[in-house]
């Protein structure tokens, strides 16, 4: 048997996962070639780890394990996840710790404004662990740290990849009023998975929010992303972009389901590239604006060249 512990922070004290220690542990199949990445170690990853760590935050890209570092570090792009490092919600496929979060870092979003400017970044992404011990789920440190961001670097287009505000009336207005450039919230899975991979979550609640930010402010671009390789069926993924494009969300993302501990819901599949490549094509035809479909996509994966690009498919379709 497998104890997950945590190996993030400087004192592991408590196991990263208490709800999935007694759970038997789950085999994954090997790592196919087109999964293999490069180890961080370029001199930009190290400059990035630098600011990152003396200005005191928190990057899903280190607490998530995601194989894109090395590339996105070396790039000086980092996702900052804000209101801590840990998550109320206990998702089956996510690395991020879980159990009671501390209270909220009133300076976090200058922090994060700053960090912003000495990267000297042109697109930012700011996620967030699911805090739903707070009245708002932490929508008004959201609206907060973006506006923290624009008085610091006005010139720097913003994407936030937000929880689902679930049983929170009015959190998603807070945020939505801050008038983020990208609005990001992901379904993860298929419906017939969420039960086993997205418990705490409702499908049909994280697709009406996607379609009620557009309802508030249509200039705010709106994205959503789904891991395959859960167990889902190829018509399910097609039926996901149905019920996305329904919404009116403009940016899909699909990637590979990678396990992070053994702890965690097993790989059932891996995709080969040439069924991603398939998903896009046909994500394209029902009409989103931009699709993102790799074994190695992840929702904020070149999320600054993808904003460029998505500025200009809206300009072309408006003529
Ligand atoms: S893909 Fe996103 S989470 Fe992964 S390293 Fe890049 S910025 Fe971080």
């Amino acid at each position: 048997m497998v104890v997950v512990v945590d190996t993030v922070s400087a004192t592991p004290l408590r196991p990263r996962h208490p709800e999935k220690v007694n759970r038997p542990d789950a085999f994954s199949p090997p790592k196919p070639d087109w999964i293999r990445v490069r180890a961080p170690n370029t001199r930009g990853y190290a400059d990035t780890r630098k600011i990152v760590k003396e200005n005191g935050l928190v990057t899903v890209c280190e607490e998530a394990g995601c194989p894109n570092i090395g590339e996105c570090w070396d790039k000086k792009h980092a996702t900052f996840m804000i209101m801590g490092d840990t998550c109320t919600r206990a998702c089956a496929f996510c690395n991020v710790k879980t159990g009671m979060p501390g209270a909220l870092d009133a300076l976090e979003p200058e922090h994060v404004a700053e960090a912003t400017f000495k990267l000297g970044l042109a697109h930012i992404v700011i996620t967030s662990v699911d805090r739903d011990d707070l009245a708002d789920g932490g929508a008004e440190h959201f609206a907060q740290t973006i506006r923290a961001i624009r008085a610091r670097c006005p010139a720097t287009t913003i994407e936030i990849l937000t929880p689902d505000f679930l049983r929170k009336d009015g959190a998603l207005e807070v945020v939505a009023a801050a008038k983020p450039d990208v609005f990001n919230h992901n379904l993860e899975t298929v419906p017939s998975r969420y039960l086993s991979v997205r418990p705490g979550a409702r499908y049909f609640h994280s697709v009406r929010l996607l379609q009620r930010v557009k309802e508030i402010d249509p200039t705010i671009f709106t994205k959503s992303g789904i891991m395959v390789g859960l167990g889902e069926e190829r018509h399910e993924v097609l039926q996901v972009m149905d019920d996305l494009r329904s919404a009116d969300v403009d940016f899909l993302t699909i990637g590979q389901y990678l396990q992070p501990t053994r702890k965690h819901h097993a790989v059932m599949r891996y995709v080969p590239p040439d069924e991603f490549s398939g998903y896009e094509k046909v994500a394209y035809t029902k009409g989103f604006l931009m699709v993102s479909a790799s074994p190695l996509t992840r929702s904020s994966h070149h999320a600054g060249d993808d904003f460029a690009r998505l500025q200009a498919a809206r300009a072309a379709l408006s003529g």
